[in-house]
């Protein structure tokens, strides 16, 4: 088993549900650490949930949904002190540009260009598809979904020069439909919804624990070791 967490923004100056403080990261990553948490490549991951490798019982996948810059200025720098690894799930349409896409969002976020991208990946982070522009991909018809999920993927490859094994759905919403979609192009895919990851789980249904920002670190603390725990009983 392992557990996920999913993060989106790493920055102070944001006030919204899916941005956490830099002071929170890093002592969430001082935390896993302490704890002899084992952060895996997005490979290692796909690995286990295949049944090709053991479960990893400390093992935790940290991944991040849209790509923001923030996560290279702000998160990328405290992962590689605590010698922490991380997926990036990256919004082919929106590279280098503003997150517009998002009419929900009252803030502005920029999202990572090709350089930081790359800056990613040489300091050891990986990449994963979250499709092309970020649509509810239940509302897709089967030609679109499958431009969403394709497209996205042979730009960042041919980008980054680099094969994506895993995708991120967009608002973590999926269905059969779309299941089937990433399921021609990749090894795994992560849902929104909460819990670990256990033998008995799809692997294209990976459930994720979504960090917010007002969770003190014990409290941080005691859902990665609950969902460890719930993950290792297979629930
Ligand atoms: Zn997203």
């Amino acid at each position: 088993m392992f557990v996920t967490l999913m993060y989106h923004l790493v920055d102070d100056a944001i006030d919204d549900s899916i941005a956490v403080s830099r002071q929170a990261f890093a002592a969430q990553m001082q935390w896993l650490q302490d704890a002899g948490y084992h952060a895996l490549t997005i490979a290692e991951a796909a690995a286990i949930a295949q049944g090709a490798a053991p479960p990893s019982p400390r093992g935790v996948l940290i991944t991040f949904d849209d790509g923001y810059v923030d996560n290279v200025t702000h998160a990328l720098p405290v992962l590689v002190q605590h010698g922490l690894r991380a997926t990036l799930f990256v919004i082919s349409a929106y590279i280098g540009q503003r997150n517009r896409w998002n009419p929900k969002a009252c803030y502005d976020a920029w999202h990572l260009d090709w350089a930081g991208l790359r800056t990613w990946l040489a300091a050891g982070g990986d990449i994963g598809g979250h499709s092309h522009e970020h649509l509810c991909m239940t509302r897709l018809d089967e030609a679109e979904l499958r431009a969403a999920v394709a497209v996205n993927k042979a730009l960042l490859e041919e980008g980054l020069g680099r094969e994506l094994v895993g995708f991120s759905y967009p608002y973590g919403v999926y269905n059969a439909a779309v299941k089937r979609a990433v399921q021609e192009h990749y090894l795994l895919a992560f849902t929104d919804t909460a819990g670990g990851w256990s033998p008995s789980a799809h692997r294209y249904a990976i459930n994720r624990i979504g960090v917010r920002p007002e969770w003190t670190i014990e409290e941080f603390g005691k859902r990665v070791e609950v969902m460890g725990k719930l993950a290792a009983r297979g629930e």
